[in-house]
C-alpha cells in the first residue's frame, strides 16, 4: 500500500488545477491570465511561478509560492473546486492519503480576496459565515472523490502556531468540533520566524486540549526548523505523529522517547532538501552520510513518508517513493510503518 501520510491541501494545488479553476471562475489574475497576449497562461508557465527554484534556508521563498496559489481562493465554490482537484490528484497516485487543511489561513485568504480585512470580521462571523462553508466544501470534495475512486482520503485539521488571534481560533474550534466525525485528527503547523521557530503558544495548546476529547489523534510539526528540544517539548503533548522530526537524530534520549511512546515521524525527503538544506547536510554528515529517514529507521523509530507540499516542492508521492529507494531507505519498513499508522487512523 502506497500511503501518503503527510500532505497539505494548500500545497497541493497543481498548476493544471489552478488554471482549470481560474477558467471556471474567470479569474483574470496576472498569475493565470496574460492580458497583453489575451490568453490563459499554460501550466508550464504557471508552474515556474508556484514552484521553488531550488533549496534555500529562507522559508519565506516556500511561503511565497503558497501565497501565490491562494490567488484562486476567491469563493467557497472555487476553494471546493480546488479541493476536488487536489483530492483527485492525491487519490490517483496513492492507495490512500491524509490531507491537512489549514482552515484559518484558507478562511483569512477568502475574506481578503473578497475585499475585507479579516481582523474587522468578528470571530463568530469569521467562523460561521466563512470558515464553516469552507470546511464543508473541502469535506464534500473529499467525499465526492473518495466515492468516485474508492480510495480512503483522510482530512486532518491543521491549526497554525502563528496563532494570529485567540478569539478567532476559539470560534474556529467550535466549527471543528461540529465536523469532528468527518476529520481524522488535529495538526499544528505554520512557519514562524524569530528566535523560536516552532513555538507552541499556551492558548493554542488550551484549544487543542479542548478539542482532543473529540479528535484525539494529534500530530505536530516539530524538529524541522528547530532542534531536538522542540521534539522533546512536543512529546509532552502526547502526539501520535510528528511532522518531520528529523532533528530528533541529534539526541539519543529523544529517539528513545519516540520509540518508547510509539510515535510516528512523518518524513518528507524533498521538503527537507528544499527547506532546510544546511540542517539536512549537517544531519547527514553526523550519520555517516545517511539520509535522515534511513538513520531514523536505524534507530528503530517508526517512520512514514510524505510529499508535504507537492506543488511548491515540485514533487509527488510517487517521486518521494522513488527517491526513498534511491537514498537507501528500507521501503518495506516504510510500508509496514505506514500500515501501522493507517490502522491507528482508519
Ligand atoms: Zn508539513
Amino acid at each position: 500500500m502506497k500511503l501518503d501520510l503527510h500532505r497539505h491541501l494548500e500545497g497541493s494545488h497543481s498548476a493544471t488545477a489552478l488554471l482549470a479553476v481560474a477558467r471556471e471562475h474567470d479569474l483574470r489574475d496576472p498569475l493565470f491570465y496574460d492580458a497583453s497576449a489575451a490568453r490563459w497562461r499554460t501550466p508550464a508557465e504557471l508552474s515556474a511561478d508556484v514552484t521553488m527554484a531550488g533549496p534555500t534556508d529562507d522559508a519565506t521563498v516556500f511561503y511565497g509560492c503558497i501565497v501565490k496559489a491562494r490567488a484562486a481562493y476567491v469563493s467557497v465554490a472555487a476553494i471546493g473546486s480546488l479541493a476536488r482537484h487536489a483530492f483527485r490528484e492525491a487519490a490517483d497516485e496513492t492507495d490512500g492519503c491524509e490531507l491537512r487543511v489549514s482552515l484559518f489561513s484558507m478562511t483569512r485568504t477568502l475574506i481578503e480576496r473578497q475585499g475585507h480585512a479579516w481582523r474587522d470580521v468578528t470571530p463568530t462571523a469569521f467562523a460561521d459565515t466563512y470558515a464553516r462553508p469552507v470546511l464543508a466544501a473541502v469535506l464534500a470534495a473529499r467525499d465526492e472523490v473518495a466515492a468516485a475512486t474508492g480510495k480512503t482520503l483522510l482530512v486532518r485539521l491543521g491549526l497554525s502556531r502563528t496563532f494570529e488571534s485567540e478569539p478567532h481560533y476559539r470560534a474556529l474550534a467550535a466549527v471543528i468540533r461540529d465536523h469532528a466525525a468527518a476529520l481524522v485528527g488535529l495538526d499544528v503547523l505554520g512557519i514562524v520566524t524569530g528566535a523560536d521557530t516552532e513555538p507552541l503558544p499556551p492558548a493554542l495548546v488550551a484549544i487543542l486540549d479542548d478539542l482532543r476529547p473529540v479528535l484525539p489523534d494529534l500530530t505536530i510539526h516539530a524538529g524541522e526548523f528547530a532542534g531536538h528540544a522542540s521534539v522533546d517539548r512536543t512529546l509532552a503533548l502526547s502526539p501520535r505523529g510528528i511532522g518531520h522530526g528529523v532533528h530528533a537524530l541529534e539526541s539519543a534520549a529523544t529517539l528513545d522517547r519516540l520509540l518508547r511512546d510509539g510515535v510516528t515521524l512523518e518524513v518528507c525527503p524533498t521538503s527537507n532538501r528544499l527547506l532546510i538544506p544546511t540542517a539536512l547536510a549537517a544531519l547527514e554528515r553526523a550519520h555517516g552520510g545517511m539520509t535522515p529517514l534511513r538513520a531514523l529507521q536505524h534507530a528503530g523509530v517508526h517512520c512514514v513518508l510524505g510529499s508535504d507540499d507537492p506543488t511548491p516542492m515540485g514533487t509527488s508521492f510517487a517521486r518521494e517513493w522513488q527517491l526513498a529507494g534511491d537514498l537507501g531507505v528500507d521501503r518495506a519498513r516504510v510500508e509496514a510503518d505506514a500500515a501501522r499508522r493507517w490502522a491507528e487512523l482508519t
